[in-house]
């Protein structure tokens, strides 16, 4: 009983403890977590291609290109069923590519796009949103 009491408040003073710091040294906590993220993503670059072709328009994009609509953009292809729910590059920003992450990675199954075809297609209930554009189309 003792041991999860303890370890509890040992968590929150860890907390308090990391507030403290970050309050204190916020510039400093902000940049190094910066450049934790960019040598992360570095790390990534040596698994996921540095330059392919869009899935679906075939335009030629890079990993971690500065302008928006050349950067590769991993793509929930499964409807958002993945188990990295949230926005891949965040995610591997945040997670070096050890066996675990890596496994967890390949599991997602990320598609690469472009930007701009990342930001038209949706999502979730995509064969849906394709028929209809389908029926739009042929009037
Ligand atoms: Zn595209």
């Amino acid at each position: 009983m003792s041991k999860k009491i303890l370890s509890q408040k040992q968590k929150i003073a860890m907390k308090v403890c990391s507030k403290k710091h970050y309050k204190i040294n916020k510039l400093y906590v902000l940049k190094q977590t910066k450049l934790r993220r960019i040598k992360v993503m570095k790390e990534w670059g040596n698994i996921v291609p540095k330059k392919t072709e869009c899935a679906v328009c075939g335009k030629v994009i890079f990993f971690r290109h500065k302008k928006r609509y050349k950067t590769i953009h991993f793509d929930h292809r499964h409807g958002g069923n993945e188990p990295i729910k949230g926005p891949p590059s965040t995610w591997m920003s945040s997670n070096r590519p050890n066996e675990r992450s890596l496994a967890l990675f390949l599991k997602s199954d990320f598609g690469l796009l472009c930007g701009w075809c990342n930001y038209f297609i949706p999502t979730k209930d995509r064969l849906k949103w394709l028929d209809n554009l389908t029926n739009y189309i042929k009037g």
